[in-house]
């Protein structure tokens, strides 16, 4: 293996340790505990395990953290309520709504309900566009959690080709705009489905994310020597396994870097709920953003 792995879980820990420092000292300066609230609707096995690493977190970093559990039968009414509920409590600065709902809600109307003070999910169309213009509140964390990493291994994005292989709104489309604002500066291709010869186009990169969510979808073919790899992806194969979608061996023996899946975007995902949280607390309160 020639590439540099990328300790996601590593980063993770220092950043997190960072923002429970500064949490302590806005408690002890300030009288203020952030507050995160996650709502769950239903029993999806794999929501419920996403919840609880986020409460575990959130307390860890020494922030309030609430879980509200609701039935599965929860009509879209309720849902609503919950959430203007927390939108009115002065103890909370984030809100997140545990994706994906039962399928007789809908998100879109939810998401727009959240508070944009309050959106540390970032996926309030109102965020996004704030984003879109050049100007943004909160950064979703899964993409968040790529510039981080990016920065902290040393990748410099000005005028560098970046290939996005996804274009979802949570993650490739958000870091797409985000590579493009001024002070990141890449040239941004974002790729799908429907790219033409994407190895190709995958080729030109010096940064490549993955963001599509096929197992061992990126193989060497796609990538040119040198590259940056980031992996977003997580599919369990039949064995249970937890892999990303870039076939880790034969990539690491061409790319310059890469993050491994597990302990790569995974861990800063978190992290970057906890970042957003930290800041709307402060920001709720007119002090300065970091
Ligand atoms: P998504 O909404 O399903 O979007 C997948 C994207 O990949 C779409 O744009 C789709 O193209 C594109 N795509 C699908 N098959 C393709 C192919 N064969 N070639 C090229 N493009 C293809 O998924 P998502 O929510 O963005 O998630 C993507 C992956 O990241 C999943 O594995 C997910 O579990 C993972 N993820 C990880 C984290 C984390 O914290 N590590 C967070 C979020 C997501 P079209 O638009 O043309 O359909």
């Amino acid at each position: 293996m020639s590439a540099r792995v990328i300790d996601g879980k590593a980063l993770a820990t220092e950043v997190r340790e960072r923002i429970a420092t500064e949490v302590a000292a806005l408690k002890e300066e300030h009288g203020i505990v952030p507050g995160l609230a996650a709502v769950l609707v239903g029993d999806d096995p794999a929501s419920e395990v996403y919840v609880g690493m986020k409460h575990r977190a959130t307390e860890k970093a020494g922030m309030l953290s609430r879980q509200l559990r609701l039935p599965a039968e929860t009509s879209q009414e309720d849902l609503e309520q919950v959430v203007h509920e927390l939108n009115d409590d002065d103890a909370i600065d984030g809100i997140l709504v545990q994706l994906p709902l039962p399928d007789h809600l809908a998100p879109r109307p939810v998401q727009e309900l959240i508070l944009p003070d309050k959106d540390v999910d970032a996926l309030n169309p109102y965020t996004a566009g704030r984003l879109a213009i050049g100007d943004p509140t909160f950064l979703s964390c899964t993409p968040y959690g790529v510039l981080e990493i990016l920065e902290h291994a040393g990748v410099q994005t000005a005028g560098a080709e970046v290939v996005i292989v996804g274009r979802s709104n949570l993650v490739g489309r958000p870091l797409s705009v985000m590579l493009t604002l001024k002070g990141r500066d890449a040239t941004v291709t974002l790729a799908h489905s429907r790219t033409r010869d994407l190895p190709a186009v995958c080729r030109r990169a010096d940064v490549l994310v993955a963001a599509v969510g096929v197992a061992g979808l990126i193989t060497a073919e796609y990538v040119s020597p040198g590259t940056v790899v980031i992996d977003v992806g997580t599919n369990r194969t039949e064995d249970g396994k937890l892999v990303g979608d870039v076939a880790f061996d034969e990539v690491a023996e061409v790319a310059s870097a890469i993050t491994p899946v597990p302990g790569g975007v995974g861990p800063m995902t978190v992290t970057m709920l906890l970042q957003n949280t930290l800041e709307a607390a402060r920001a709720r309160r007119g002090l300065p953003r970091r």
